[in-house]
């Protein structure tokens, strides 16, 4: 184990191994981390809150800093769902349907006033939340949220991909919630 000639004992203290250039750590933050910092999103936009995503990609707000400048518009190749938009009750099953494209582990965030709760749209024709339809990981309120949120919503994901456990998606606590939307699993 050792790297200059010196021998590390069992015992060895972790400041000990530190100082002969080894790192003890977890294997669901390693995990973690590789996964926080190269989420892909998939912008689902449909109206204005759009325009403060494109904002948000922008070089003055940089979305590229944590590592997520490569938009997928396919849903094979992206973890992170982003619904920015007046949702209608008819466009509800694509928007279901993409996130079920996805592959796991994904996670979604919902962004602005509309996508979280139909915003100022409380009409027969809206979905009043996209909460209704498929789980969401994280809400960003606003009508429209300023690209400084979209950017805080994204930091919020990121410590919360940091600390889920790899085994997380394969718990019955999840099936369960995968199957309260109706979403078979497979
Ligand atoms: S929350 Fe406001 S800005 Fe965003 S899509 Fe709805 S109406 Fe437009």
């Amino acid at each position: 184990m050792a790297r200059t000639g010196s021998t590390i004992t069992a015992d060895s203290s972790v400041q000990e191994l530190a100082d002969h250039g080894f790192v003890l750590t977890k294997f669901d933050q390693i995990v973690g981390m590789a996964r926080k910092n190269s989420l892909w999103p998939l912008p689902f936009a449909t109206s204005c809150c759009g325009i403060e995503f494109m904002s948000t990609m922008s070089a003055h707000y940089d979305l590229a800093q944590f590592g997520s400048e490569r938009n997928s518009f396919s849903p094979r190749q992206a973890d992170m769902l982003l619904v920015m938009g007046t949702i209608a009750k008819k466009m509800g099953p694509i928007l279901r349907q993409v996130y079920t494209q996805m592959a796991e582990p994904r996670w979604v965030i919902s962004v602005g006033a509309c996508a979280c709760s139909g915003g100022i749209f409380d009409t027969y024709s809206v979905l009043q939340g996209i909460d209704k339809i498929i789980p969401v990981d994280v809400y960003v309120p606003g009508c429209p949220p300023r690209p400084e949120q979209i950017l805080a919503g994204v930091a919020k994901l990121k410590e919360i991909v940091q600390n889920e456990s790899v085994r997380r998606r394969d718990s019955p606590e999840y099936k369960t919630l995968l199957r309260s939307y109706g979403i078979d699993i497979v």
